[in-house]
């Protein structure tokens, strides 16, 4: 990965490799400034949402101290039959020589004594549980029926939510987003909050709320205001961006048309989105890589696994065959642009095979730079539930195969680019060398290039790849008669 770091998510504390010092939890999507705190203010989570969330970890405690009964209760039984037989064969062998006491029936009375103490703590053990426990699951419960009651009075007899306010209006929603203030060229946009499409691994939806998509006019204001400050890129940003739908002037707005209506204001050189669902990569949004020149030549796209039966328990509802066709259909229309990703390595069940499909994805698609994670569970996720048989070990093996592989492809991206000439944003001040600028090229690598007039941060200029170093490009301004303001 181009320039990573180690930082931690403000929000919900998720451990990651970011790019910048702005960054976008891939976890919970939160946005987090160098300082390690929120730049955008997090709208609370639907009521509905948050109460499902508690009930989701209130049924998973219930279920578990139900399980710890049964298989105390099971063990217990084990003994106690053991036991039986044990005394059984004490009785027959006193029986047969009722004088004497061989030295293997002192064995077994011995045995037989110490199984009945075994026997009296287990017993002690059980009945703790059927008191404290249990007591513990009742009051689980009422805690749960008080929950379901809420819900009750929030939801009507169809089961469908009240006409009342258990969320922020989405106007409110928004209007508690800082004053927009361009802080470098580039200035993520939020253009929608929350997701709606519960993959088992997730918290999103729980903690942020159903999708809600963000006034249009609402987000060409912001963009016009950034511009004037000096933004030449615009970054929409929200849980799931390419699921975006409004309706402005009568008409119905998606994604391509922002991307379409953004690239018409004056001063905006480059965009991009992040982060988007496979399911939602519409015909629209892919034919607009074809019509609008200021879209960056890079797409992430998380795919997670290249298994479907993983995709499947991921709730992910598509297929990995799905996912290459959106590509191939991308690429059709952008030959050259580069595909990031997200992937969960060893998500519950995921056996030896189904890892290797997942490798087989990264051998079809060639990514270009990805975030690759050990899955981890997140408390009140259906996924947290499930029998999970693999090792740490095992898992952390995985994720080493997979990003030596992931690395090794971007490596051999970056050697190709050696030689080319690449239309790149300045940025800013090369992080290591004060007589060097550092730009991102469309495919959103930095490369650092000589050059001392800092006017030049902001504009678009054309360099000459000089050297792929390990995280990072080295180049030389190409055509100083070519810089696009
Ligand atoms: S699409 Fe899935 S992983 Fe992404 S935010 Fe929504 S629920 Fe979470």
């Amino acid at each position: 990965m181009n320039n990573t770091f180690s930082a931690k998510c403000s929000f919900c504390g998720f451990k990651q490799n970011v790019m910048g010092a702005t960054f976008y939890c891939s976890q919970c999507k939160a946005f987090c400034n160098e300082n390690g705190r929120l730049t955008i203010v997090v709208p609370e989570p639907s009521i509905e949402n948050k109460l499902r969330y508690d009930l989701n970890i209130l049924n998973d405690k219930c279920n578990r101290m139900y399980f710890d009964n049964t298989q105390l209760t099971n063990s217990l039984k084990q003994i106690q039959i053991d036991n039986k037989k044990l005394i059984g064969k004490i009785n027959e062998l006193t029986k047969k020589n009722k004088s004497k006491i061989s030295t293997s029936d002192e064995k077994l009375v011995k045995e037989n004594e110490e199984l009945s103490k075994k026997i009296n703590v287990l017993t002690k053990e059980i009945n703790e549980l059927k008191s404290k426990p249990v007591v513990k699951t009742v009051d689980l419960a009422k805690e749960n029926n008080k929950i379901l009651k809420k819900i009750d009075s929030l939801t009507d007899e169809n089961n469908k939510l009240k006409a009342i306010d258990i969320t922020f209006p989405i106007e409110e929603k928004f209007d508690s987003l800082p004053e927009p203030t361009a802080t470098s060229p580039s200035s993520f946009v939020a253009i929608m909050e929350g997701c709606s499409k519960y993959c088992s691994f997730c918290v999103v939806p729980y903690t942020r709320g159903d999708e809600v998509s963000r006034k249009p006019q609402q987000i060409f204001d912001e963009i016009a205001r950034l511009v004037e400050q000096g933004t030449s890129e615009i970054v929409f940003v929200g849980q799931n961006v390419n699921s975006y739908k409004q309706v402005h002037n009568g008409r119905a707005l998606r994604l391509s048309d922002l991307i379409d209506i953004a690239s018409n204001i004056n001063g905006v050189n480059r965009i991009r989105f992040t982060t988007s669902h496979p399911l939602d990569m519409t015909d629209d949004l892919i034919e607009i890589f074809g019509s609008v020149p200021q879209l960056a030549n890079q797409l992430h796209l998380p795919v997670q696994s290249g298994s479907d039966r993983i995709l499947k328990a991921m709730k992910r509802n598509y297929t990995a065959d799905l996912y290459r066709d959106i590509i191939e259909r991308v690429r059709k229309i952008r030959p050259t642009i580069k595909v990031t990703s997200d992937f969960i390595v060893g998500f519950p069940g995921e056996t030896h095979a189904e890892f290797m499909e997942t490798m087989q994805l990264i051998e079809d698609i060639q990514f270009d730079s990805s975030f690759s994670f050990v899955y981890s569970p997140r408390p009140g996720t259906p996924a947290s539930i499930l029998a999970d048989n693999t090792s740490k070990q095992e898992k952390k093996e995985r994720l080493n195969i997979l990003q030596a592989r992931l690395n090794e492809i971007q490596r051999g991206f970056g050697q190709k680019m050696v030689g080319s000439i690449q239309r790149c944003l300045v940025t800013g001040i090369s992080k290591k060398r004060l007589d060097q600028l550092q730009a991102r090229t469309e495919c959103n690598r930095v490369i650092n290039f000589p050059f001392h007039n800092i006017s030049f941060i902001g504009k678009l200029v054309d360099i000459k790849v000089e050297e792929a170093l390990a995280y990072s490009l080295l180049g030389s301004l190409h055509n100083l008669s070519l810089i696009h303001i």
